[in-house]
């Protein structure tokens, strides 16, 4: 038997999943390392301990599964997006790795938008202008940074500086190349008018590779310390979003993945790349025949701990002491009351929003409250919030996919609790079901790497590899009920508008915290 390493670098850990060939799961390790935050604009790490972790989560997996190193046929990467690292001319580091989170650049992103005709740098490169983007941050360092700007002789994302050291070379894939708000949907280049902006040239940024491309020359000394042979084929991969609709089975025509954890995301992938004429979804490469479309958005299960912390002490005491999980509690109080919450609509934006809305100063609201809505309602209307908001952006990605989805495959938190997926499948009309596999960017990432090796054609090997746990159907009754909430939803996002600035602005200067 052989085996395939999935690496994943994320924001708060990285791991390391084993799969035997054939796609099953064998064991995985996961290392974690502090994110900086010293205030609400900074969130940065110190790329040299996600270094670290791969190597200790290779070198623990091959080592406790006893893995000969002849076996293992391949490792292949996904990583989270958006990242930057100035490096000087003599490859030092001049930053710590700027998340995605990092908001920094705030300003300077508006005045892409607002400027420098940000939508279509937008429609070229398919990353929405954000703060998030590296376009926004080299923006930002030109204008703030301007020491580190003018020393930097390469800008590298997290994947790109892990590889330097593996393999000395600065290359980044197509697909995390994508998301930097700088590359040419169209040339799969880096964008000149992006990079005039900014005022860089190529050589400041790793060379492109396709996503199946595989690294050789693993530097002697790293190979021995994972217990790996430096030949092992080592697949660049792509980043954790895209890879993750290749994990859970939602790469065809009309499969969209919607996924619900502390925030939530809806993607679907498309052959072409497409932009959406408003700028509200993102279009990034998994490769060059399969282009993932979709949207992020802040609120989801967040706004679900957030009424468990702070509106249901009593509930989830009461749960604890029986053993319940609160979410269960939760959701259960929630099925007590119709679909609809007898008209009362809950605006989710707790935590500003990505997608649709791009506001950062977004706020929540209830609207339609009257004396006979009890905290039940305002549970579930709170539950149904979350989906009317992804419901909108879905409404989006519709009209930008060109085809009618058949199936919602639904992951993350929320996909385990069944009131809250028949509410889905209700309010999108639309059939749902669970696909059960295991990490699912780690695997996407060893499929990508079987396909680079060329051991098959296409991605059609991954249907074996997950399972389907759930199916729901609408129920056509609540699917009425819902579109006649949803219109109003979304009018009344239109007229609040205005609005979330003035209050925003507001708590800004009289919130404490
Ligand atoms: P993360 O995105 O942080 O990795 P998860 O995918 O585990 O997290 O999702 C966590 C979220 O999923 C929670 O905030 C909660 O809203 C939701 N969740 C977890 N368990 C349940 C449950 N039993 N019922 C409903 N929602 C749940």
């Amino acid at each position: 038997m052989k085996y395939m390493i999935g690496v994943d670098i994320g924001t708060t850990s990285t791991k390391s999943v084993l799969y035997d060939e054939k796609g099953q799961f064998i064991m995985k390790h996961n290392i974690g390392y502090p994110l900086h935050t010293p205030n609400v604009d900074v969130s940065e790490e110190n790329p040299d301990e996600l270094f670290d972790a791969v190597l200790m989560t290779i070198k623990y997996v091959m080592r406790e599964a006893n893995i000969a190193k002849e076996d293992l046929k391949l490792i292949s990467f996904s990583a989270q997006m958006h990242s930057l690292i100035s490096m000087d001319a003599s490859n030092q580091r001049l930053t710590e790795n700027l998340t995605w989170a990092d908001n920094r650049a705030s300003k300077y992103a508006d005045i892409i938008k607002n400027k420098h005709d940000g939508l279509e740098i937008y429609k070229r490169t398919g990353t929405p202008i954000h703060p998030m983007s590296p376009l926004a941050k080299i923006f930002w360092m030109k204008h703030e940074q301007q020491e580190i700007y003018n020393q930097t002789a390469m800008f590298a994302d997290i994947k790109t500086y892990i590889f330097y050291h593996l393999f000395e070379k600065f290359v980044i894939d197509q697909s995390m190349a994508s998301s930097t708000g700088m590359f040419n949907l169209e040339t799969l280049q880096w964008d000149t008018e992006a990079l005039s902006l900014l005022g860089i040239t190529k050589a400041q940024l790793p060379e492109i590779v396709p996503t199946t491309h595989i690294l050789k020359g693993m530097k002697h000394r790293y190979a021995a310390l994972m217990g790996i042979d430096p030949e092992t084929p080592v697949i660049v991969g792509a980043s954790d979003g895209v890879l993750s609709n290749l994990g859970v089975n939602a790469y065809k025509k009309g499969e969209v993945a919607v996924t619900i954890g502390t925030s939530g995301a809806i993607r679907t992938v498309i052959d072409k790349p497409r932009t959406d004429y408003k700028g509200r979804i993102f279009c990034y490469v998994l490769t060059e025949d399969h282009y993932v479309i979709g949207g992020p958005v802040n609120n989801g299960g967040v706004v679900l701990r957030w009424l468990r912390d702070e509106m249901l002490a009593s509930e989830v005491e009461t749960a604890k002491r029986l053993g319940v999980d609160p979410y269960d509690v939760l959701t259960k109080i929630a099925s007590r009351v119709k679909p609809g919450s007898e008209g009362l609509i809950f605006h989710p934006y707790l935590a500003g929003e990505r997608a649709p809305l791009w506001s950062a100063d977004a706020r929540g609201s209830f609207f339609g409250l009257t004396l006979s809505h009890k905290k039940e309602h305002m549970i579930r209307a709170a539950l149904e919030g979350v989906l009317y908001n992804l419901y909108t952006v879905y409404l989006a990605l519709i009209e930008v996919m060109n085809e009618t989805p058949s199936t919602i495959k639904a992951t993350g938190g929320f996909a385990k609790s069944e009131i809250w997926r028949q509410m889905m499948a209700d309010i999108f009309d639309t059939n749902l079901i669970v696909p059960e596999s295991y990490e699912s960017s780690c695997l996407g990432a060893c499929v990508l790497g079987l396909k680079a090796l060329g051991e098959i054609e296409d991605f059609s090997i991954i249907e074996d590899m997950v399972g389907t746990t759930n199916a729901h159907t609408p129920n056509q009754e609540n699917v009425k009920v819902y579109q006649q909430l949803i219109s109003i939803f979304i009018n009344l996002s239109r007229s609040l508008e205005d609005r979330y600035t003035e209050i925003a602005n507001f708590q800004r200067e009289h919130m404490t915290d």
